[in-house]
């Protein structure tokens, strides 16, 4: 028998040539996804039954959590009430009887057959006469011996017994116990951290609890390292090909002699009697101007973010920045100040958003908020000439008319348009640029390498120059997950909200009476002059049923509950120009109450909008409903957001929107959401290939996370190439390959 001496060698060694293993079992086995050695050497315990701690029947104390070793007796279902159906066990030990019941779990008959052992977790009562168990974890161990028996995930969906994973598992150990360790042993050592050989004996025969937990912490370090080791290259290999342009940040820093709007005088603020001083600064400099006219204060966050960001543009560096702020947190903004550095630095600036609602958008707003500024005329007498025009803000989208496409991208590729919003149609043929200096893109994870690489070709003079890359995102994604996804990136939070913002009340309205009461509260806002969105049922991937689902809302509402009031009518399936009336009225508070789909889930700045429906909000997920809850709450009025979700839900339905009721902070709410949907969803928001995440979870090991990002620097040091780690680099060419967390800074 050969041994491996990487994990290379176990993804090359088939189970069909492990020695122990029949062929018959080989297949069956393939036939459950188990094709390599690999593929079962790193088939983790989902946890660990100890039975050194197991409780008799009779002697467990009563309402507390224990383990019990049981032997089943008897296996019977009932059904109650409409067609559901309960199974009930009696099980026992040397000490007594117990009754074991399942609510909703019918498939437990198939699981649980009289005289198999099983280890049963859950709290012990008294129901009469009799002790009970109520849907307790169950495990199959058979009768394996050893006091700590490893449980692996689900065995009995691949047609094994879930004590014959731990044998054929134990088949591939024995070829992993010369492994060579990516890590210098001194390296290991100074981590605390066990040899990969013995973590992965100990991760599925651990002798004692200490054993299986040091073995968790290094296989889950390694995950970590290979993907924190990834992106630090990839990160380090861009800073020193610095390709990119060096901005003239001037005028930023008088940011720091606005005063910081207090909480009292926002509305003074707001009303636009709040002016800042020019002081030392200049005002012939675009920054200055454009700040000491701005109608409020910035917040401390967004001082801060924007000298990271102008710190950034200002180095040959190229930037490559990730933006997180809550919905509301003023990210506008700070792009509007990057747009400016690039501006008066002689760049053209793109701003992409995901769609044309929002671009339209941001397209009114920046337009606005950059109103009356004048540039250098660069046609004549260059930079800081005398001749000046109006600095130039255009949008392009697919609904812009062929003949004033044509005028915009020729005043585009003659640099007389400053600032180009759009959607995807930015990406299309014939933009060119003159000289495009920064990307700004909002709200969009999938903005990928591709798409920054056309960017960057259709610029014509830029040329060899890298144009920096700002990309911003309200999705709150708790700081931990945010390093393993865009670990390539340098991160900027808004961490605080502008002051004058009343926290949005929140409520959960679970039947017909409270439903009643929320068009109720709709009406009443309307009779005050503000303005309401009632967002309708999310169906996964189809925009035709939801927009006929919208349609039925609109016109069940228009003759019902909210009869008389003006309604509109926003969903994907309609003309973009359609779209743009409606968004249009809307913002003229022409309509009243906007029946939508999630076609405004993003962006949308409504300041007048004070309440929010969310109809079966029980399809969404926590992201989403802040994302839509972060649509009123904007301006100074009091606003609401209403979760409409009537009848039974599921236990899961109910964290989430219980979630949403409780807390309105995004990173909470993050978190809640990693701990509800663990981590594979939030990492295929970035990566689309295998995650290598098999063992480490990024909401409980965030030390190793953190532990593996500072091993990665000192690895990486100035060599992206890892020459002196040659095994971890083909580990990570193995696992983390070329496709994964690749988005943004690959060249
Ligand atoms: P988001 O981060 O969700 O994109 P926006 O940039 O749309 O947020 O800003 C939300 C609203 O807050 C806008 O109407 C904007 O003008 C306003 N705003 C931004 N910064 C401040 C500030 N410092 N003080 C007061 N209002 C602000
Ligand atoms: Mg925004």
């Amino acid at each position: 028998m050969n041994t491996c001496s990487n994990y290379l060698d176990l993804v090359n060694l088939p189970i069909s040539s492990v020695d122990g293993i029949t062929p018959a079992k080989a297949k069956a086995l393939a036939e459950g996804g188990f094709l390599t050695a690999y593929d079962l050497a790193t088939y983790f315990p989902r946890r660990y039954v100890d039975r050194r701690y197991r409780s008799g029947i009779s002697t467990a104390s009563l309402g507390q959590d224990v383990l019990l070793l049981v032997k089943i007796s008897e296996v019977r279902a009932k059904f109650h009430g409409k067609g559901r159906e309960i199974i009930e066990a009696i099980a026992a030990d040397e000490t007594g009887t117990i009754k074991v019941v399942f609510f909703n779990q019918s498939w437990r008959k198939h699981q649980l057959k009289a005289n198999i052992e099983v280890a049963l977790y859950g709290k012990v009562e008294k129901f009469g006469r009799f002790l009970q168990m109520v849907n307790p974890i169950v495990d199959l161990i058979g009768d394996r011996t050893g006091r700590i028996v490893p449980i692996y995930p689900h065995s009995e969906k691949f047609g094994f017994r879930s004590d014959e994973m731990p044998k054929f598992i134990g088949k591939v150990l024995n070829y992993t116990a010369g492994l060579i360790d990516p890590l210098p042993r001194n390296m290991l050592q100074g981590l605390g951290l066990i040899s990969r050989s013995k973590a992965l004996r100990a991760i599925h025969q651990p002798q004692d609890p200490i054993d299986h937990k040091d073995a968790r912490n290094r296989l889950a370090f390694d995950e970590f390292l290979r993907l924190q080791t990834h992106l630090v290259a990839k990160k380090v290999s861009l800073e020193l090909a610095a390709g990119g342009i060096s901005h003239n940040s001037n005028g930023v820093q008088y940011l720091t002699s606005m005063r910081i709007a207090p909480k009292a005088s926002f509305s003074a603020r707001a009303q636009g009697s709040y002016q800042p001083t020019l002081g030392d600064y200049s005002s012939d400099n675009l920054l200055v101007r454009f700040l000491s006219s701005l109608p409020f204060a910035p917040t401390q966050a967004q001082i801060r973010v924007i000298f990271e960001i102008s710190n950034d543009m200002a180095s040959r560096v190229p930037m490559h920045r990730l933006l997180q702020g809550d919905v509301g947190a003023g990210k506008t903004f700070v792009a509007v100040v990057a747009a400016l550095i690039a501006v008066q630095s002689g760049y053209q600036v793109t701003i992409m958003a995901p769609t044309e609602v929002l671009a339209d958008q941001h397209y009114i707003g920046i337009s606005r908020l950059l109103s009356g500024l004048d540039v250098p005329n660069s046609g004549d007498g260059g930079l800081f000439g005398d001749k000046e025009r109006p600095l130039s803000v255009a949008l392009l989208t697919n609904k812009v008319t062929a003949s004033n496409r044509r005028r915009l991208l020729d005043e585009l590729s003659k640099g007389e348009c400053d600032i180009l919003i759009g959607t995807h149609a930015l990406l299309s043929e014939g933009v060119r640029f003159l000289n495009l200096g920064l990307i700004v893109v909002d709200e969009q994870h999938r903005f990928g390498v591709e798409q920054r690489a056309i960017l960057k070709e259709r610029s014509i003079s830029s040329g060899s120059f890298e144009p920096d890359t700002l990309i911003m995102t309200a999705t709150p994604i708790p700081r931990t997950a945010a390093m393993t996804i865009f670990g390539d990136l340098d991160y900027s939070v808004l961490d605080e909200l502008p002051p004058g913002r009343s926290p949005i009340i929140t409520k959960w309205a679970k039947n017909e009476e409270q439903l009643h009461g929320t068009w109720v509260r709709v009406r009443r806002e309307v009779a005050q002059g503000r303005q309401c969105y009632v967002v309708c049922p999310l169906v996964e991937d189809s925009e035709k049923i939801m927009a006929k689902s919208a349609t039925a809302i609109y016109e069940e509402l228009s003759v019902g509950e909210l009869s008389g009031l003006r309604l509109g009518l926003l969903h994907g399936q309609m003309a973009t120009n359609d779209k743009a009336l409606v968004m249009e009225r809307f913002r003229n508070h022409e309509i009243d109450v906007l029946v939508a789909t999630t076609v405004i889930e993003v962006g949308v700045d409504v300041a007048n909008a004070t309440v929010m429906v969310i109809m079966d909000a029980g399809r969404f997920g926590i992201a989403q409903i802040h994302q839509l809850r972060g649509r009123v709450g904007r301006g100074a009025h009091q606003s609401y957001c209403y979760l409409v979700q009537l009848g039974e839900v599921e236990e899961t339905t109910i964290s989430r929107l219980s979630a949403c009721v409780d807390s309105s902070d995004g990173f909470v709410l993050a978190e809640a959401d990693l701990e509800l949907r663990g981590e594979g969803t939030l990492l295929n928001a970035r990566q689309k290939g295998r995650s290598d995440l098999r063992i480490a979870s990024l909401f409980r090991d965030r030390d190793l996370l953190n532990q593996a990002r500072s091993v990665s620097r000192t690895i990486v040091g100035n060599d992206p190439t890892l020459s002196n780690y040659p095994a971890l680099s083909a580990e990570i060419e193995l696992f983390v390959g070329n496709d994964q967390g690749d988005f943004i800074t690959r060249n």
